[in-house]
């Protein structure tokens, strides 16, 4: 005859398990910017253009309480123009095309670069937050 027995596990707290563990910005960054999960790199994390989603679909890590606010589109007009404006520059003073002719390849340049890089951006700004316990992570989802 089989019984069933129940184990009860008692979590025993000590002075280093109360000690939250490391977790690595660069990694979070990375999965963020490719629109993963900053914990598992798994799940997505926009379900749209720029829209954020509830949570995570692999480890279930809540996505609500984060707040990249305006710093992805300030880190995105810094960029582009750290690139477009020196480029800009070069062109201008070694070879001096029509203004028209600049106008025509540096605007829709600067307008598709910036598209293509606010939603990276802004998932690389969440797996910061996320890296750095920024806005009450743990306090909603603490790590199991
Ligand atoms: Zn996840």
């Amino acid at each position: 005859m089989v019984t069933a027995t129940t184990v009860t596990v008692t979590k025993v707290w000590t002075r280093e398990s109360a000690i939250a563990e490391k977790r690595d910005v660069w990694t979070a960054i990375k999965r963020g910017f490719r629109g993963r999960c900053p914990r598992c790199g798994e799940g997505k994390l926009f379900r749209a253009f720029l829209k954020v989603e509830s949570n995570c679909s692999g480890c279930g890590l809540d996505f609500t309480p984060h707040r990249a606010d305006d710093l992805p589109a300030y880190l995105v007009i810094v960029i582009v123009g750290h690139l477009v404006v020196p480029t800009a520059l070069l062109i201008e003073t070694n070879y001096a095309p029509p203004v028209a002719l600049q106008l025509a390849i540096y605007l829709p340049i600067t307008f598709v670069a910036s598209l293509l890089l606010l939603q990276p951006v802004k998932g690389a700004v969440v797996g910061i937050q996320w890296a750095l316990r920024m806005h009450g992570f743990d306090e909603l989802n603490p790590e199991p």
